[in-house]
């Protein structure tokens, strides 16, 4: 164990296409009605890229594999028990989040009056601090039709 790493890094990526009716939950938030993604779970974008930007710090592959969307236990679940798996998996490989960095992409709704809820709700179960960017993709691709909606993350995990 000498030679475990003080620092690991880690970068997660996640898009859902949008589909009519339900709700949009993203960073644990509704943050529209009538509007929801395609999913298997909850379908939150920010959630599951920060899971896999927490398994990719750890080694452990990603949210697929801990998460098969073909697994029936996992239908409709709230993406904060991702979340808490994948802390649960780093705490037990001996590091805690340092910080975490979030880009959200979104053209409907703005996410710019959730960012600060965001940060609250996301950093409460990260145990640390937490800076959420939000943008549209400025009419670009998918995401910029409204079609989808998108997010990236970048954690920072030290040893405890
Ligand atoms: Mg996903």
């Amino acid at each position: 164990m000498g030679n475990t790493p003080k620092l690991r890094i880690g970068h997660g990526y996640d898009i859902h296409r949008l589909q009519p009716g339900g709700e949009l939950v993203m960073g644990g938030l509704v943050v529209a009605q009538g509007v929801s993604t395609v999913s298997h779970s909850d379908g939150d974008v920010v959630m599951h890229a920060l899971v896999d930007a927490i398994l990719g710090a750890i080694g452990k592959g990603d949210i697929g594999e801990h998460f098969p969307d073909t697994d029936p236990q996992w239908k409709g679940v709230a993406s904060s028990r991702f979340l808490e798996y994948a802390l649960n998996l780093a705490r037990q490989t001996g590091y805690r989040v340092m910080n975490a960095d979030i880009t959200v992409q979104s053209e409907r709704p703005k996410l710019k009056p959730f960012k600060r809820a965001m940060v609250q709700i996301l950093s409460d179960l990260l145990g640390a601090p937490v800076n959420v960017k939000a943008g549209t993709n400025e009419g670009c691709d998918a995401v910029g039709r409204g079609e989808a909606v998108a997010a990236t993350a970048v954690v920072l995990l030290i040893a405890t």
